[in-house]
This record gives C-alpha cells, structure tokens and sequence, in this order.
C-alpha cells in the first residue's frame, strides 16, 4: 500500500518504518526544517531501541509543499495544536478515495480531519507504544520488536475493506492492532488513561514506574477516573473498560510494562514545547460542562500544566 506519513516525529517514525519494513511505500511529510535537514543531511533516520542497536535506516522526507504521490492511506501523527497547520499545507495532494488515519493522543483532531475527509474515510484509534525522538533524525522505538499495542475503530463504526487491509498492513508491522466498532468509546478510554498518567508524570517529572509505585496512586487515579467516567456517563459514551479495569490498566502500565517512561507529553515540557494537555483534561472538562458536570479535578490539572509552562517560559 502507499502511505503519506504527515508528521515525522516520534510515532509518524515509528509507524512509518514499520509499515516500510513490512513491504509498504511509504513518505514521510513534515515541516520541522532542523529534522528535514538532518534526515537528508544524513540519507535516513537513526533508529534504536532502548538505546540498542542504534542504525541508519533510508527514509522519503519531504515538506507539505513539495509531496507529489497519491497515497492510498494519510497517516497523521502530529501534535494536537498542529494538525490544522498541517492539514491546511497538505490538502492540495487529498482526494475523495484516500483514507485519513490517526492513533494521535487526546480529542479535537477526529473534527479537524472531518473538515478534509468524509466520515467513511476517516479510521482513529490509539496506541498503546511508547516511543522518543531523541532530536531530529533520531528516534528510539522502546521496546521489543512487535511491543506494545494499537486499537483502531472507523468513525461510521463499519469495517470496510480498506479498514481489513489497513489491519493487516499492522498486524505485518507487529504492530498488535486490534479492530473494534466503538469509536468514540475507544478513543475516550485512552484519553481518560492519558488524563491520569502523562498529565501527572509530567507536573512531577517522573517515570510511569515511580508515579505506580507511590502509595496514594490508587487514590489520586481513582479521583481522575471517576470524574471522567461521569462525564462519559453524561454524554452517553461507552468506554472500552470498566473503572475497576482502567484502574488496573494504568498500574500494570506503569509498574510492569513501562515503568521507565517518560510519558510524550512530559517530553514537551522539557523541551518547553506546548502540551496537549487541553486536549486530554481540558476536553473531559469541556465536554464535562456541556452535560452541566463541573470535573473540578481536571480543570484544576489542566490550570497546573499550564501554570508550569508559564513557569518554564519565565525562566
Ligand atoms: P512529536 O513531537 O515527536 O512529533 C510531532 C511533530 O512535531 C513532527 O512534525 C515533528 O517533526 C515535530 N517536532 C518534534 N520535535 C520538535 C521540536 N523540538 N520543535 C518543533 N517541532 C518538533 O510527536 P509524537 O510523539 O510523534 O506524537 C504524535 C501524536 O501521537 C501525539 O498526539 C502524541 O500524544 C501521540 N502519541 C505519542 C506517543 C509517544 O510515545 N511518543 C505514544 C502514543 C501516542
């Protein structure tokens, strides 16, 4: 299959070489002129895992502008806030047979691809795969070959054929994908998760294994949990999991299959790049005050993150 890969970050690299390795045509479209520079200066992207085995593999970059292919599927793998940028340089290679693509973190993007692509055409999903840039043209997947997990669900919640060959395109990958036919639920699940572990682990700078090792971790997750599973309540979306479940999902996550992660969005706090945070806490919190719930919790976590950007900014 042929794929633009818009955003050659940390995932946008990720899945892209996976996807190339697996026997796809991929090209990668980005816009960072410090990692467009270095991958041509250097005729690929140094790829390692957990700091291993670290090698040159060739890789298409080129800008918005410039990409000339006709993809069968647009994979985007941007920052929340940049996706509009992004969408707005690429339009001009959309069509109305190409499938839009994103396991992206946080909510806001599936409306933003919606003004581009039709509902039919649209697959989200999230990604349970923890992977760092080390700066540009360097990446480490962590993680064994064919670690980690990926959900993937169509916004009409019909699996077509493109969605069954997209599938197995991943499964090729060892990119553990599993199909499902509850979008907005699916989506949600990961936000919730998000809400709890990147946003705390990002205000106290610490690993998943550290913020799961604290004794009072049950409490502070159960708190988040619970507000933001009364706001789903409200607004009449049905999670993936139980709270019970989600509850022991993030500690198995952050005890024993990531325990020495830092979670992306802290990534963007020391780099003093914006988070996503309005997109994970913020949303539930919206989308809290649209159904008349105050999720105090997650508007005051929200408040915090940016209270430490502008802390950072001020250094
Ligand atoms: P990323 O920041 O690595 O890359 C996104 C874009 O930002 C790319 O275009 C990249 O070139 C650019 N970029 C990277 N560093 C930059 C810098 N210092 N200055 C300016 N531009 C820069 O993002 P990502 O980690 O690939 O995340 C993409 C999406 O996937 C997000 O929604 C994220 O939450 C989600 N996600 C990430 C992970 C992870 O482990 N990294 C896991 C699951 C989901």
């Amino acid at each position: 299959m042929e794929f633009a890969m818009v955003g050659a970050g940390a995932m946008g690299l990720r899945y892209g070489v996976l996807l190339q390795e697996a026997g796809n045509d991929v090209t990668f479209v980005d816009t960072w002129q410090p990692n467009l520079d270095k991958v041509h200066q250097q005729g690929g992207v140094y790829v390692s895992r957990d700091g291993q085995d670290r090698h040159l593999v060739p890789v298409k970059l080129v800008t918005p502008e410039t990409y000339q292919g006709d993809p069968d599927v647009v994979i985007f793998f941007t920052k929340q806030m940049q996706l509009a940028g992004f969408l707005k340089r690429c339009a001009h290679f959309f069509n109305d047979k190409q499938y839009a693509f994103t396991c992206m973190n946080g909510m806001g993007h599936v409306e933003k691809l919606q003004q581009y692509f039709a509902d039919d055409k649209i697959i989200a999903g999230t990604a349970l795969i923890a992977t760092v840039l080390n700066g540009p043209g360097d990446v480490d997947f962590m993680g064994k070959r064919g670690a980690g997990k990926m959900n993937m669900a169509n916004l009409t919640e019909k699996p077509d054929e493109m969605t069954h060959r997209l599938f197995d395109e991943f499964k090729k990958a060892q990119m553990n994908p599993t199909l499902t036919t509850n979008f907005k639920g699916t989506l949600m699940t990961k936000v919730i998760f998000n809400s709890v572990m990147n946003t705390l682990c990002t205000l106290f700078e610490m690993q998943m294994g550290e913020y799961g090792n604290f004794d009072k971790a049950y409490d502070l997750s159960r708190q988040l949990i619970d507000e933001a599973y009364d706001v789903c309540e409200r607004a009449g979306i049905t999670l993936v999991s139980t709270r019970d479940e989600e509850l022991h999902a993030l500690d198995y996550n952050c005890r024993v299959t990531m325990p020495l992660h830092y979670p992306s969005m802290y990534q963007d706090m020391v780099h003093d790049r914006p988070t996503e945070v309005d997109y994970i806490n913020g949303y539930i919190a919206k989308l809290g005050a649209k159904y008349h719930y105050d999720a105090k919790t997650h508007v005051f976590l929200t408040n915090l993150v940016h209270l430490s950007e502008y802390h950072r900014a001020n250094l």
